[in-house]
């Protein structure tokens, strides 16, 4: 299911107050229209009826895979969000309705802190990824990449789709702008079978993010 709210917003630009919808939860089979927009970025984009300004908008929101069984949960960047979502999702799982059905099995539990790490993670999931592969495939190409101009150090990494070829399409964020990539699928892969050999299980709610890839890659 999906759950939605309207609430009051204040312009920061004219300090206007307008509605603005909020997702708290978005389940892509029943509202994949919710789901197109938190990918492109736009459910959280507030755009002020009398000044036209856009402002984005962070707020707390559940992305539900269903099809790929996948929740992926978005909180704000501060310790005591991290840890109640911790402590939230250990009653949820400790519950004995939860345990019955069998809930936890098979299902697949991510943390972000941030829009473009939940945008990047539904578009991992529409493109049938791993996205521990992922994250593993995008730290090593700023590792190769580390003496190239084209992407500026200290740039952050996203995927973004699919190219022709199947090949990762990756974006490097940083103050100067945004540059594109393209990664052979070769690669994905080949980490995607690393990652499934080294670690069959997913269980429990993670943070897969650069820290993950980098722990995993010194691990070896
Ligand atoms: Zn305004």
């Amino acid at each position: 299911m999906s759950r939605q709210q309207e609430v009051d917003i204040t312009c920061p630009g004219c300090g206007f107050t307008g509605r603005f919808v909020i997702w708290d939860s978005v389940n892509n089979v029943v509202s994949p229209e919710a789901a197109q927009k938190l990918i492109d970025g736009s459910l959280f984009l507030y755009e002020c009826p009398n000044c036209g300004e856009k402002n984005q908008v962070h707020y707390a929101c559940l992305y539900h895979d269903m099809e790929h069984r996948v929740m992926v949960q978005l909180v704000s960047d501060t310790e005591e969000s991290v840890e109640k979502a911790f402590e939230t999702y250990d009653k949820l799982m400790d519950d004995d309705i939860v345990k019955e059905i069998g809930y936890s099995s098979g299902y697949k539990h991510r943390l972000v802190t941030d829009i473009n790490s939940l945008r990047e993670k539904a578009s991992i999931l529409r493109d049938e990824l791993d996205d521990r592969a992922v994250e593993l495939m995008k730290l090593i190409v700023l590792a190769r990449n580390a003496d190239n101009d084209q992407i500026p150090a200290g740039a952050r990494s996203y995927y973004v789709c699919l190219d022709e070829d199947s090949g990762l399409v990756l974006e490097f964020v940083s103050d100067e702008g945004a540059v594109s990539a393209s990664v052979d699928r070769e690669m994905y892969d080949s980490l995607a079978e690393l990652v499934r050999e080294r670690e069959p299980e997913d269980k429990g709610l993670r943070f897969i993010d650069s820290q993950w890839a980098y722990e995993f890659l010194s691990e070896r």
